[in-house]
């Protein structure tokens, strides 16, 4: 027997009735951006690799270490599998000149590709749904893109996901605060662990991130950032606070939260929760008003966020909110090989009006298929029995409710009869 050949690690197959729980995630998404005014853009999974090293930055966890890369055998083309969105959204928008008749919303589903070490809530393979807001300048878009985040728990019923932000200012104040930081960290250059001291003047505002407990009261220590900020930055974070307390969203200020990439500006954001053990963090995002361009094109603003899909499921799953899978409303029995025509036909007539119908394939005893038909969870059975196929009958026999009734109806008016069945 050859060798079975499985799934490479850290990328996972969505199997059914799993996979019936993304449909409903990505149809809830869906509604929601229609709602919000967001449209949809596709841009492809593999990108020339300095997109990503430009704009995510050279010192960032993704770019040193977590890039699935190569080198194309054919041309030389450096390309890179996407570890996140933004930077192919907006290369999309500068290459196909989308801002130039004002600000775009738009949003994605699909795939992204990091070398890391899997574990719960963190793949090499795994899905995001991202907003991009193009070219709007004012912190009621942040609040906008934050509160789509809220609207999104409400719909999915998930309540125990908390809001964090912070602002991380302009280019100018952050190398300000970046000074007075590398001060303080020199000043105690024995509690830096090893990638502290590498990242001490490259990007010493990501040590503030770090997980390590022997440097948290270091960091606590730290010069803020916000104490940097000048009057325009600090008007715009109030800007947000203000239409957040107003849309009655809680937020927690978190002057530590900094994020993983380079391109932000301003606005930070994460949406957090306790529920997922070391992988809390369902949502992440802010504004890159550098970004487009830093990418090539003319000037213009943004922001966006990133939700890692397998988290809110993950969430979803201990919430236990999601509906069921969701099963047929019938299930054709055909006893015999000669009623298959008509149970074809019948069962079209039945799907053209709106029913599912799941019929029987494979042959086998009555009692086989009744078997299939009560595991298929339908509501209903229909049975082609040669008794009322020669009357021009075929037999609805209730699978579900003890109440009803075994009734008869005409094959050959299927859509008169046919909403008795979608409903219980
Ligand atoms: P983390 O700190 O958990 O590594 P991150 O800051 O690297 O997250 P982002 O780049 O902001 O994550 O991506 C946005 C969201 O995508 C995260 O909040 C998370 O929900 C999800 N995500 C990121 N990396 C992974 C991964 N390897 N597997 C599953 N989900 C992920
Ligand atoms: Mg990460």
């Amino acid at each position: 027997m050859p060798e079975k050949i499985q799934a490479v690690k850290g990328m996972n197959d969505i199997l059914p009735p799993d996979s019936a729980r993304w449909e409903w995630f990505e149809e809830t998404v869906r509604a929601l951006m229609r709602r919000y005014g967001y449209q949809n853009i596709r841009v492809p999974i593999v990108e020339p690799t300095p997109l990503f090293v430009r704009s995510l930055g050279e010192v960032t966890d993704i770019v040193e270490k977590e890039m699935y890369s190569w080198t194309d055998a054919m041309n030389g083309d450096a390309l890179t599998l996407r570890p996140e969105g933004t930077a192919g959204v907006v290369r999309a928008a500068v290459e196909h000149s989308m801002l130039y008749d004002g600000g775009k919303r738009l949003y994605y589903m699909g795939p992204m590709f990091r070398h890391e070490r899997p574990q719960r809530g963190r793949y090499r393979q795994f899905h995001q749904v991202g907003v991009e807001a193009l070219g709007y300048a004012g912190p009621d878009v942040d609040a906008e893109v934050i509160l789509m985040c809220r609207s999104l728990w409400r719909d999915l019923g998930l309540n125990d996901v908390r809001l964090e932000l912070n602002c991380l200012g302009q280019a100018a104040e952050r190398r300000a605060h970046r000074e007075a930081l590398v001060a303080h960290f020199e000043a105690h250059r024995e509690v830096l662990d090893a990638e502290a001291q590498r990242r001490l003047h490259s990007n010493p505002l990501r040590i503030l991130d770090t997980k390590n407990p022997a440097m948290q009261a270091l960091v606590e220590a730290a010069p803020r950032l916000m104490d940097y900020l000048g009057d325009a930055s600090l008007k715009h974070f109030e800007g947000l606070c203000g239409a957040l307390e107003a849309a009655g969203q809680p937020f927690r200020v978190n002057h530590r939260l900094v994020r993983g990439m380079d391109y932000y500006s301003l606005t930070v954001f994460e949406w957090t929760t306790d529920r997922l053990g070391a992988q809390g963090t369902v949502c992440g995002g802010g504004r890159y008003d550098g970004l487009i361009e830093l990418v090539g094109g003319k000037p213009a603003p943004g922001i966006g966020w990133g939700l890692g899909i397998e988290r809110v499921l993950d969430l979803l799953q201990q919430s236990g909110t999601a509906p069921p899978p969701p099963v047929p409303d019938a299930y054709a029995v055909v006893p015999d090989e000669a009623a298959l025509p008509v149970a074809v036909q019948v069962s079209e007539a039945l799907r053209t009006a709106g029913v599912a119908v799941l019929m029987h394939a494979g042959g086998g005893s009555m009692k086989s298929q009744f078997k299939r038909a009560d595991a298929s969870g339908a509501r209903w059975a229909l049975v082609f029995g040669a008794n009322e196929l020669a009357q021009g009958l075929v037999a609805v026999k209730p699978l579900r409710d003890a109440t009803a009734s075994q009734v008869t109806r005409p094959l050959a008016e299927a859509a008169a009869w046919a909403a008795e069945l979608l409903h219980r």
